[in-house]
């Protein structure tokens, strides 16, 4: 398929890209903080993700462009949709000359292993100069081509750590499809790629949290993600449940955490349970992160380009800021649409999606960087919190601690936390022997 994207519209004017491209991250992070002191921003975007394929070889069950629960599936057409290799190089080259770009993400709407091209694609990414990151479910990879293209880093969606519900996230997949992944994920980790396990809970796996801090560190990964599944369209279907909810804020996630300082494992289990308490604070159990508590600041350091060439505000791609047919990126990150919603947003008033914000991780960290840099008031300026009377703790955070949240006649009682079978999570932590198994076979 061809993408209608002209080429010529990847050459536009580029502004202040020389003194900026030499710049170290400090002096960029800076550059942000100013922008965000400013409400707009001074350089461009320091992350950029681009997505080069519709086309998986999975169907997960959260996913919310190939899962099975979908109440109107995508159509063969989109999900036949790839980028072709000139319209990635002419985003690559914009980006070289923006100057302010240190880490490309390739991913896509599918899964980019399967792009008939992509070895070279991350090739050419990483002549730029740039930290590379592949976000992957690693099961396609033809590892010894992606150990040769200098990848510097994989983001892989593990979602699960035993065959069985490795297989109930991925209908279809068996547990052939669970060992190649572990075959991969080995040889990563030999290879010396950092890999990060991405493990996006959802009812099936949410009893396998303490054993997924297990399988992190028999895998060397550098860090264990987990995310609370953001879900709409019909894949609500699979979220937990009120009582698997309340397990993991009283018993799974204190159980990984301490597993993970036992073994010495990096997790952002703080902020898993902070998007677990959301859903208890938030107008539905859909809601996975207090956003407004921390604010967005996505729009002066990150974007993310479709395989159909639609430039987004975030990883929301409700949230579009133009195509390249009207402009290359370096154009459209200093025109009026983007500053629109820079504004809108710097005024707290958030867009439908904004209470599963895919980048909460990362607005976390603005959010405390500007915070640290600028103080209360102006960190209120800029999340649209200037006018109101908060009761905030240093972090920023409102309302009950977790306690008082998981306390009887909050959404969950002690009744939902004993009815819960505990044992699904021991059996999940004694299910890693058939890890040892199949090693034993290798
Ligand atoms: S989902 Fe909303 S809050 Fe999150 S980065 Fe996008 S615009 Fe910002």
């Amino acid at each position: 398929m061809t993408i209608d994207v002209p080429l010529s519209s990847l050459l536009a004017p580029r502004p202040r890209q020389n003194a900026i491209a030499s710049m170290p991250m400090s002096a960029l992070r800076r550059n942000v903080i100013e922008g965000l002191r400013a409400g707009r921003p001074q350089i461009g975007p320091q992350t950029v993700h681009i997505d080069v394929t519709n086309a998986c070889n999975a169907a997960c069950t959260t996913c919310w462009d190939h899962s099975p629960l979908l109440n109107v599936p995508r159509s063969g057409a989109w999900k036949g949709q790839r980028m072709p290799r000139p319209v990635f190089q002419g985003i690559v080259d914009d980006l070289v000359a923006m100057g302010s770009v240190r880490h490309l993400i390739v991913s896509g709407m599918g899964e980019p292993l399967v792009h008939p091209e992509i070895y070279a694609m991350l090739a050419s990414a990483k002549a730029a100069g740039w930290e590379l990151t592949v976000m992957t479910n690693l099961v396609a990879a033809d590892m010894d081509r992606l150990v040769d293209s200098g990848v510097d880093r994989l983001l892989v969606g593990v979602q699960g750590v035993t065959p069985a519900t490795h297989a109930a996230f991925h209908p279809g997949w068996s547990e052939r499809e669970f060992f190649r992944l572990c075959n991969h994920l080995r040889r990563a980790s030999r290879a010396g790629i950092a890999t990060r396990h991405v493990q996006v809970i959802n009812r099936d796996l949410a009893p396998e949290v303490p054993a997924m801090v297990r399988f992190g560190h028999r895998f060397g990964a550098d860090r264990v993600n987990f995310k609370l599944a953001s879900l709409s369209a019909g894949t609500e279907a699979c979220m937990i449940t009120p009582q698997q909810r309340a397990w993991l804020l009283d018993e799974g996630v204190p159980a990984a955490r301490a597993l993970a300082d036992e073994l010495g494992v990096t997790t952002t289990l703080d902020l898993f349970e902070r998007q677990l308490l959301a859903g208890l604070d938030g107008d539905t159990p859909e809601t996975t992160t207090p956003i407004a508590d921390v604010g967005c600041f996505m729009g002066y350091a990150y974007t993310r380009i479709t395989v159909q060439g639609e430039v987004l505000y975030c990883c929301n791609t409700n949230v579009q800021v133009g195509t390249l047919a009207d402009g290359p990126v370096s154009q459209l990150w200093y025109g009026e649409r983007w500053q629109a919603l820079r504004d809108r947003l710097r005024a707290g008033n958030y867009l439908p999606g904004c209470e599963r914000c895919g980048k909460f991780e990362q607005n976390v960290k603005w959010s405390a960087r500007l915070r640290e840099a600028e103080g209360a008031a102006r960190w209120r300026a800029a999340t649209g919190h200037a006018d109101v009377g908060r009761d905030e703790n240093e972090h920023g955070a409102t309302g009950l601690d977790l306690a008082e949240r998981t306390a009887p006649g909050h959404g969950v009682g002690d009744d939902a936390v004993h009815t819960f079978n505990t044992n699904d999570a021991i059996d999940a932590i004694d299910a890693i022997d058939a890890i040892d198994a199949w090693e034993a076979d290798e």
